[in-house]
């Protein structure tokens, strides 16, 4: 069953562009998803950073794409799953096999139907829950994992569901949901796994959270990203964090010298003055939301809807994306 595919992983070659399956990555050393080390590639004889690989994946689709909710550990996948329950009832699975060396990270109800039925019940989401469901007036689904690799579903009928309500205990509920799981032996970059704190707070709905979260990940991703582009011309990771450091101060470049002095040397043209600045000017803009929160002053601040953080954390892994094209492939995008 060498040929055996299971389903494409959020990492792809960038050399032979082919995506990884995840049985790739189950047949290879897990430990090799690893930020400062190259990954084999399976199908080519070379290797990449595997971040990269996770930002080439997003690169086909640049500008078009939702982000939240995709895998973004490195090696990440997303699996749908059908099952039934009957309500009054949970119902709990194991690890399957094709997830071996996988745990989940979010879960996601889909859809739910009551079974054999004519009766058209459809399911609410309650509160903009991910993971709780309303089935007509009667029935509340949820779906919770019960430790990092099962999870148990419940079907329970409300109290006090009216007379004449068309479910009664017993009744089977046909339920599909989505989960995102990742390798539980990979090591994500910083900013990978502050991209997945900045999902979680937002899921939780505390999204305030999510500004500070945003942008440390955007200066942790600037300076791998230009680590990795001197590393790809030669230098070693000690020469490489020599050159970037020597564009800053003690602690190195700031975000606004890499885009600026880093850019311009290495690209002969600033991001500001490429088809992504008005992108960046909206990061900056964020940013200044953001200084508020960690700089805080007599003024309130205003609330944000969780549409509002999604679409932020959904601008902000978009721009990464445009970056990378910018850094690698010098802006063909756009051009
Ligand atoms: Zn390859």
């Amino acid at each position: 069953m060498q040929d055996a595919k299971a389903g494409a992983t959020n990492l792809t070659c960038p050399q032979c562009e082919t995506p990884i399956d995840f049985l790739d990555i189950q047949r290879n050393n897990l430990q090799d998803i690893h930020p400062n080390r190259l990954f084999p590639c399976p199908h080519c004889p070379t290797g990449f950073w595997p971040e990269n690989g996770f930002l080439y994946q997003l690169h086909g689709d640049i500008g078009e794409q939702t982000y939240f909710g995709s895998p973004l550990s490195l090696g990440g996948a997303t699996t749908g799953n059908y099952t039934d329950v009957k309500v009054g009832h949970s119902k709990e699975y194991g690890q399957h096999n094709l997830d071996r060396g996988y745990h989940i990270e979010t879960i996601t109800i889909r859809s739910a139907k009551l079974a054999d039925s004519d009766e058209e019940l459809t399911p609410q989401s309650l509160d903009g829950a991910f993971t709780r469901a309303s089935l007509g007036d009667s029935v509340l689904l949820t779906i919770t994992p019960t430790d990092s690799v099962s999870v148990a579903i419940n079907a329970t009928l409300r109290d006090g569901a009216e007379e004449g309500n068309p479910v009664s205990t017993g009744d089977q509920i046909d339920v599909q949901y989505r989960y995102v799981k990742a390798p539980t032996s990979g090591k994500n970059p910083p900013w990978i796994d502050l991209l997945r704190e900045a999902e979680h707070v937002i899921r939780r709905k505390n999204t305030l959270a999510m500004y500070p979260l945003l942008v440390s990940s955007m200066d942790n991703f600037l300076v791998r990203q230009m680590l990795l582009y001197y590393r790809w011309q030669g230098q070693t990771l000690d020469d490489a964090e020599a050159t970037l450091d020597s564009y800053g101060g003690r602690n190195g470049p700031n975000r606004y010298q890499i885009v600026e002095n880093v850019f311009s040397d290495t690209h002969s043209e600033e991001l500001t003055d490429s088809c992504y600045d008005g992108e960046w000017e909206w990061f900056c803009e964020m940013n200044r939301t953001r200084n508020k929160i960690v700089h805080p002053d007599a003024e309130s601040m205003e609330s944000v809807s969780r549409d509002e953080a999604i679409e932020c954390f959904n601008k902000t892994l978009d721009l990464m994306v445009k970056i990378f094209d910018f850094i690698w492939f010098d802006a063909e995008y756009g051009k």
